[in-house]
């Protein structure tokens, strides 16, 4: 369990023109000079990867992208390619986000290859799964967990998955000031980690790192990064302030 490298991401969304997303990526990296030994990683919107990436080069902060399409290049009006997010200095790609998978169609189906496509070409992918109000309340949970993983998984070995970042994020939390407790993030990574280890092997299960998503703030990082199955956090709202997010950065 000690190996696993504690991540704290940042979803910028679609939050900060350049020079904003510039003037936010300078002040951030002169908050995290000292290596606290905790991956820090943002996303933001795609006209501002280039540029940041030129700021975070040299630091501590990783950059990540929110969404990308699976083809390496062709017609495809409006898509972002795997290997153009490499040129602007992304390892990471945020894949399956909520918001994703309810405004933009993003099927399981479609996660699937976008899952593939990063981890050939490189990209550390962030998994996001969670389940809504409703069906929290139908008692789903579980269910639709086991959903988003097969499918967003099938057809991948635990070898190519060895990068793999998966983010629980119930979407009742995100964005909303509701975050799960500390009791009920734990049930669901136990569960995750539990669901890897059945279908991928236990060297998996221990490696992989599971972050948890939703409203996380700096007055709760702590009591969820003390839970054994929680390994950092995706930030929305409170990433886009930098001193605030290194706050949490420095949980
Ligand atoms: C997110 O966008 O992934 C997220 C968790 O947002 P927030 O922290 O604002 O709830």
């Amino acid at each position: 369990m000690a190996s696993r490298k504690p991540l704290i991401a940042g979803n910028w969304k679609m939050y900060k023109t350049v020079p904003e997303a510039i003037e936010a990526a300078k002040h951030l990296v002169d908050l995290t000079r000292q290596d606290t030994g905790v991956e820090v990683m943002i996303a933001p919107a795609f006209p501002a990867l280039y540029s940041v990436g030129q700021i975070l080069s040299g630091s501590h902060v990783r950059l990540g992208a929110q969404n990308m399409f699976w083809e390496a290049e062709g017609a495809f009006t409006g898509e972002v390619s795997p290997g153009m997010l490499i040129s602007t200095g992304c390892s990471h790609v945020i894949i399956g986000h909520s918001e994703r998978r309810q405004y933009f169609d993003d099927t399981d189906n479609k996660i699937n290859h976008k899952i593939s496509a990063a981890l050939k070409n490189g990209l550390i992918p962030t998994l996001c799964v969670g389940e809504t109000n409703e069906e929290r309340e139908r008692n789903k949970t579980f269910s639709v967990l086991d959903k988003q993983m097969e499918k967003g998984l099938i057809g991948h070995s635990a070898e190519a998955l060895h990068t793999l970042v998966l983010a629980y994020e119930p979407v009742w939390a995100i964005g909303t000031g509701k975050t799960a407790t500390n009791g009920q993030a734990q049930e669901v990574h136990a569960y995750l980690r539990g669901w890897i280890e059945k279908k991928f092997g236990i060297e998996l299960a221990k490696s992989i790192r599971i972050l948890y998503g939703g409203s996380v703030k700096p007055d709760n990082i702590q009591g969820l990064m003390a839970m054994p199955d929680i390994d950092g956090a995706l930030v929305g709202g409170a990433s886009l302030d930098p001193e605030t997010f290194v706050r949490i950065v420095h949980f």
